[in-house]
């Protein structure tokens, strides 16, 4: 198995630093998901594995959702890996919807694809647009999981904030569980250095 920690590393997708999650809590280390997909042979490279992982599972596939614009990237590179077609979903007036002119058939296998997982939140949106266009969602992937989700294969329980469901299989490449503090108990904070927010410095 490929080192993905290492790719992400290398790749600048993985930052360590001191950082301001959107939650507002305090992390050692900072996942810039879309930096790994930066270079096109990358980004084929690791949606091989992905659907490795999928056809090893005896998953079969019709298309490849992914909600925009995070996991556009993801899906389409692992639709081109599974030789499957690749579409879509995005948020209009903070609904997420099936535009553009794509379909989807009553019954069509469909795998949910996000670049990172975090608690499955648009994963589920995405789903829900699926399902509601009578297609059937067979599973979800991800390159990236921040270890709230249980991936295929891991043995470990999802956590409460989990929102992808237990009875559909999750795929994805690697756990990433960073340690997260409220600011008032971050070690960093109280060593004196000074937590930033990821991208409010070219990053
Ligand atoms: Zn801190």
């Amino acid at each position: 198995m490929a080192d993905i920690e290492k790719i992400y590393r290398e790749s600048g997708a993985l930052l360590e630093g001191h950082f301001i999650l959107s939650s507002g809590k305090h992390s050692k280390y900072y996942l810039q998901s879309a930096k790994v997909l930066e270079d096109p042979k990358r980004a084929e490279e690791l949606a091989k594995l992905l659907a490795e992982e999928i056809v090893k599972n005896g998953i079969e596939v019709d298309t490849v959702c992914a909600p925009a614009l995070g996991g556009v990237l993801a899906g389409y590179e692992l639709a081109r890996a599974l030789g499957v077609r690749s579409i879509f979903v995005e948020r209009k007036d903070g609904v997420m919807q099936l535009r553009r002119g794509f379909e989807l058939s009553r019954g069509e296998r469909v795998l949910i694809c996000e670049d990172i997982i975090t608690t499955g939140g648009s994963a589920m949106e995405a789903a829900a647009v699926v399902e509601s266009k009578g297609a059937e969602v067979v599973a979800f992937a991800a390159l990236a999981n921040r270890g709230l989700c249980s991936r295929s294969g891991s043995g470990k329980e999802a956590a409460a904030e989990c929102k992808l469901p237990a009875q559909k299989p999750f795929f994805a490449l690697e756990d990433f569980e960073f340690e997260i503090f409220e600011p008032q108990e971050c070690p960093l904070c109280a060593e004196g250095s000074e937590a930033v927010k990821p991208g409010s410095r070219g990053n």
